[in-house]
């Protein structure tokens, strides 16, 4: 499998220096390895990209189709490919379902963001058997009614990380405790291990969690023995410390990504925004499948909070901390410089006074280990993300 993915690097690397205009003055390193000689292209933000996005494309883009990320991290990501590339992605994507026991045409309800299902797209969902809901409408009347056919546990439930957990939220809120679902499939956004609990308890199922983006990549996926393998043959992945090196196994790196399959706009070292940490090459998974593992996929490189010291703290730091204070209903860590950090609280109840600042301010520096400067704000509201997710860190803070 590493030769294989070493090899389709190599010709990928090939193509682009030949092919690709942005890439041509990169040509110089032909006698090196694959692997190292991706080290001499720049990594590419999405800013970089729409910039030069004339330059990236082989040819022409009429007869290619685009797809558009959602811009969640602010900037809308737009990159091309030919349809026999598109069908490669969405290959790769079955490939992954098919690891919680998904089979094309096995009865699927599916929330999407692609509510209009008119012509090809209607067809489509009635031969594989996909059962559509909108994902960024859901209320407990929709819920009810989606949800009132899924009794016999042969079906599969699929969706947005986000939108599978509000779906098991309200669920429970209306007791609907007799649906089943064979296996929940997520993707798109991240799957908190609360998420997790709720789908898995109120629908009597399991989660398999795919990590991939809109722009075409389908990167890795949950087998059964819940570990996440990378999809060695479509993506080259890298994971890079601060310095721009490979980050050791074991250690937080930013993910970025090669497709070693699309060579219309290759996507070469292209920066997804997110953090994650590789597992170490000797630890095996029980369930035999030839790819390496990420032992963790942390999420997004702006909802995490670093001290001077060098630590990193995630959301599950601060949820861990609030889960235990009842007398805050909500709030948000906002971080602008590496001496400390705000927070933002909305009181929950009338039991709140001063002393719950300072009890969570002696918890967070006991979970720590040291010393953090917390500066709290009351507030009424706290915004939510572009994509309508509960905002708990904001960073400001480059990386
Ligand atoms: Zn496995």
């Amino acid at each position: 499998m590493a030769a294989l993915q070493e090899n389709r690097l190599g010709k990928l690397l090939d193509h682009a220096v030949q092919h690709i205009p942005y890439y041509q003055a990169l040509n110089r390193y032909g006698g090196l390895a694959p692997a190292e000689r991706l080290k001499a292209f720049p990594v590419m933000r999405k800013s970089e990209i729409r910039a030069h996005l004339d330059s990236l494309v082989q040819g022409g883009r009429s007869k290619l189709v685009s797809e558009k990320s959602s811009g969640s991290s602010g900037i809308q990501g737009e990159v091309f490919m030919s349809r026999r590339e598109q069908f490669n992605a969405i290959a790769h994507q079955t490939f992954l379902w098919e690891w919680a026991g998904y089979k094309l045409g096995a009865p699927l309800l599916q929330l999407g963001i692609t509510p209009d299902r008119s012509g090809i797209k209607s067809l489509k969902d009635r031969l594989l058997r996909t059962d559509y809901q909108p994902a960024f409408e859901i209320d407990s009347a929709i819920v009810k009614k989606a949800l009132a056919g899924y009794r016999k546990k042969n079906a599969f439930f699929g969706g947005y990380a986000s939108g599978l957990y509000t779906y098991a939220l309200l669920a429970e809120g209306m007791g609907m405790e007799d649906i089943h679902f064979k296996a929940a499939i997520s993707w798109g956004d991240k799957m908190f291990p609360h998420y997790r609990e709720k789908i898995e308890s109120v629908f009597h199922t399991r989660v398999f969690d795919t990590y991939g983006c809109t722009e075409g990549m389908m990167i890795a996926g949950q087998c059964e023995q819940g570990n996440y393998h990378i999809l060695t043959p479509h993506v080259y992945l890298e994971l890079l410390n601060e310095e721009g090196k490979e980050a050791p196994p074991g250690e937080l790196g930013h993910v970025v990504v090669t497709r070693l399959d699309a060579f219309s706009m290759p996507l070469i070292r292209y920066y997804l925004g997110d953090l994650a940490i590789r597992e170490a090459p000797d630890n095996q998974c029980a369930c035999g499948r030839p790819f390496p593992m990420l032992r963790q996929i942390i999420g997004r490189d702006t909802d995490i909070v670093r001290t001077r010291s060098g630590k990193h703290l995630i959301v599950h730091f601060f949820t861990g901390i609030f889960e235990h204070i009842p007398e805050v209903r909500q709030f948000r860590v906002i971080q602008k410089t590496l001496d400390g950090i705000e927070l933002e609280y909305i009181p929950g109840s009338t039991l709140f006074n001063p002393e719950v600042l300072e009890n969570i301010q002696k918890k967070i520096e006991a979970k720590l280990g040291e010393p953090l400067a917390v500066s709290f704000r009351e507030v009424s509201h706290i915004p939510a993300t572009p994509s309508g997710k509960p905002q708990i860190i904001q960073s400001f803070i480059g990386s």
